[in-house]
């Protein structure tokens, strides 16, 4: 599932083949847009330029010096280039063709997530509902804050993306496995140096998930890299992994490094 890191990779390369490009030709797939017509998205974005995208927790915005095209990549969505790929998919639910040449798709073989019109910023944030902060400009003691006034399961915290914006299931994992956090504690149980340290960890994780993009697969001491295998073991100690669920998903946790009642005395 696409998650701040892959969505930040999606932005770049949105950027790398739409940006200072004018719009020809829109086609879309009528399921996937959202509060537009194929015909209106088409009339609205011919003729724009792209500027660079903007990122917002999983929301990729496309501004161009028109309106912007929102982009939500669900579950399976990705981004195509014609010059990669030169025949659509039939997955690809809708194409953007340049006046300077080249396609660049959305594709999604299922139809969550989506593709939104939007006008003005008024109507980008109505679009997005309501957001915490971007979990990658984040700071330390706007974090602070927003723990302080928060209860109940550390996981479900981080994923919650009205609190903070771009955390999934796999990235609050990692975090809360680097941090040495069991993923059911409370945050009210968590004490300062603790909640630092999920800062310092969340904001590491993020940053070197999406400047590491394409060595994640082989990252040593990563929880990522083992989750989900038969047999893991803790990258860090050895101990194998124990499977839970934690705010509605499932979760992989090293019972030895993170304890449920908190760290050893
Ligand atoms: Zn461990």
């Amino acid at each position: 599932m696409p998650e701040l890191p892959d969505v930040e990779h999606f932005r770049r390369f949105f950027g790398d083949h739409a940006e200072g490009r004018t719009v020809s030709a829109v086609w879309a797939d009528p399921a996937i847009v959202r509060n537009a017509t194929p015909q209106g998205l088409g009339r609205a974005l011919k003729g724009r330029r792209f500027d660079d995208p903007d990122r917002h927790g999983k929301w990729l915005i496309c501004w161009t010096d028109g309106p912007a095209l929102l982009l939500h990549f669900g579950m399976t969505g990705d981004l195509v280039w014609s010059g990669d790929e030169p025949r659509r998919h039939r997955h690809d639910r809708l194409a953007v063709g340049f006046v300077e040449g080249g396609e660049l798709r959305y594709r999604n073989m299922r139809k969550l997530g989506g593709v939104w019109l939007a006008h003005d910023p008024e109507e980008v944030a109505v679009v997005l509902g309501p957001l915490g902060p971007a979990a990658l400009d984040l700071r330390r003691r706007q974090f602070a804050g927003l723990l302080a006034r928060r209860r109940g399961g550390v996981k479900a915290a981080l994923m919650d993306q009205t609190l903070v914006a771009g955390v999934g299931n796999i990235i609050a994992d990692e975090v809360l496995w680097h941090a040495r956090i069991h993923p059911r504690r409370r945050i009210e149980a968590l004490p300062p140096w603790e909640r630092d340290r999920l800062y310092t960890e969340l904001r590491k994780v993020l940053r070197v998930s999406v400047e590491r993009y394409h060595d994640l697969p082989g990252m040593r001491r990563w929880l990522s890299t083992v989750r989900g295998l038969p047999g893991a073991a803790c990258p860090r100690c050895g101990t194998p992994l124990a499977r839970t669920t934690a705010a509605g998903r499932t979760t992989y946790f090293c019972p030895t490094c993170q304890r449920e009642g908190g760290p050893a005395p």
